[in-house]
């Protein structure tokens, strides 16, 4: 008995310097004794902050329900049965980070001793593996881009568990940010976000997009970058947000990636890590996302005008014509063509001509209604669908067209200004007399042949 203090000494200062963490805890008071300097390093607490075990438990473990149900269990499974089976589980650190260890214990005479070996980084290794393959596989399926960027987002946030992340997406045209994922931020956050123009100060996603670089804002509320967003951030609880432009393979802005905090924080080591493999992440499904919308435009829209291409206005064709069968409406086609175009490429060039059609389609689609589809069907013709509309009214839309396109015109490569004409033909269904889309095409072609044989610059109906 004289012997034992001594022995326990030997013991911590043997235990001290073990490079695995190790505690004990007396059996009958459930009270902590002891913690090697390799507890405190890998969870940060010290002997003071953990007076017994429910206190550890408590802060370990915080939500009740892993604790009864996994925890609880299996401590008391190992005390019925020796020798001690380890358990692997998530343990969270003073600071609040997350640990992934295996937790083991014997007991020797009146203790428990405690070891815990840390595996956070081999769990992380396999879990990042494994939201890679899983965005990979969603990536070749053709899921939508949101899925795929929630399981990013998700897969941070599971890492880092007191962060919210958001990717937005960048919309070149109008120099915007959009919501891509940010499943867990308030609606009302999201809402003044989505949309916003990238600039200096806009908050740290607008700025690090404009900048083109990694924006690290420790404290939102005493930091310029944010200062005409404060008030957003104070709503939503918002303290620190670290914001990385997502960048393609080619060097173009794609959008951002970003950590927010609740308590003004700078990232850690990890953190700029985790910040990076999101970011390149979500450039590869952002990238191939857009690779394949690009590829869906070619595959239905005209290069030159990007108007729909023959193929999809028969497609189109071919759903408002049952459509109109079904409620009961008329509908109207427009063959369009430019005349003497040939003489256009022949002054001025071919390029010249290319300004001419594309100038024709602008014109046309400020024109048109909303619901009308036009397409380019040819070199220089085009069509028009009028979903419910009568013979007189597709005149009238015809003659529109053909008045607008007069008065218009456009510069040629060389600066001077042409002007060019189109002729029309209009053809039109009710709808218990609806024809097939060819059928359609052919008489509105008849009325267009009229046209042009009547002197051009004029509109003929079937
Ligand atoms: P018309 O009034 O009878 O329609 O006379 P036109 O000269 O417009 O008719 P024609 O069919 O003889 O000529 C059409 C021309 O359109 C011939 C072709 O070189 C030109 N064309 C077809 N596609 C393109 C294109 O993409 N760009 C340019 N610049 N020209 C094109
Ligand atoms: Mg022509
Ligand atoms: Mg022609």
């Amino acid at each position: 008995m004289e012997n034992r203090p001594e022995t326990n000494i030997q013991l911590k200062d043997i235990l001290e310097m073990a490079p695995i963490a190790v505690a004990w805890s007396d059996i009958t008071s459930d009270r902590i004794d002891y913690i090697n300097k390799s507890f405190s390093t890998l969870f940060g607490y010290s002997l003071k902050d953990l007076p017994d075990l429910n206190t550890w438990y408590d802060h370990a473990f915080p939500d009740p329900y892993y604790y009864q149900q996994v925890i609880e269990p299996w401590i008391r499974h190992n005390q019925e049965n020796v020798p001690v089976e380890g358990l692997s589980t998530r343990m969270f650190c003073k600071d609040g980070s997350v640990k992934k260890v295996r937790i083991s214990f014997s007991i020797v005479a009146d203790k428990r001793l405690w070891y815990f070996n840390d595996i956070t980084d081999y769990w992380i290794a396999e879990k990042r593996l494994r939201a890679r393959s899983e965005m990979l596989e969603m990536v070749a399926k053709s899921s939508a881009l949101t899925n795929i960027l929630d399981v990013i987002v998700k897969q941070i946030q599971y890492e880092s568990p007191l962060s919210l992340c958001s990717v937005l997406l960048f919309d070149q045209a109008s120099q915007c940010l959009f919501l891509g994922a940010a499943p867990d931020f308030p609606d009302f956050y999201n809402k003044a976000v989505d949309g916003i123009k990238i600039d200096l100060n806009v908050g740290s996603c607008g700025t690090a997009a404009y900048l083109k670089t990694r924006v690290i804002v420790e404290d939102i509320f005493s930091h310029r970058y944010w200062q005409d967003y404060t008030a957003l951030a104070r709503k939503a609880g918002l303290a620190a947000c670290w914001s990385d432009p997502i960048m393609s393979s080619k060097g173009e802005l794609l959008g951002t990636f970003a950590i927010y905090k609740r308590i003004p924080s700078s990232p850690t080591q990890k953190e700029l890590e985790l910040i990076n493999f999101a970011s390149n992440l979500a450039s590869i499904a952002i990238e191939s996302f857009r690779a394949q919308e690009e590829l869906e435009r070619r595959a239905y829209f005209d290069h030159l005008t990007g108007l729909a291409n023959r193929g999809h206005f028969f497609e189109q064709c071919e759903n408002t014509l049952s459509k109109a069968r079904t409620e009961k409406t008329s509908l109207a086609v427009l063959m369009m063509d430019v005349d003497h175009f040939k003489g256009v490429n022949d002054a001025y060039g071919h390029k010249t001509g290319d300004l001419v059609l594309q100038k024709l389609a602008e014109m046309s689609l400020s024109t048109l209604r909303k619901d009308d589809i036009i397409a380019r069907i040819g070199g220089e013709e085009f069509a028009v669908l009028l979903p419910a509309t009568d013979q007189d009214e597709a005149i009238r839309v015809a003659q529109r067209l053909r008045a607008r396109i007069e008065e218009g015109g456009v510069l040629s490569i060389d600066g001077h200004k042409i002007s060019f004409t189109v002729s029309l033909g209009v053809s039109y269904c009710k709808h218990d007399d609806c024809s097939t889309v060819n059928e359609l095409l052919n008489a509105a072609d008849d009325a267009l042949y009229q046209a042009k044989a009547a002197g051009r610059n004029c509109v003929f109906s079937q």
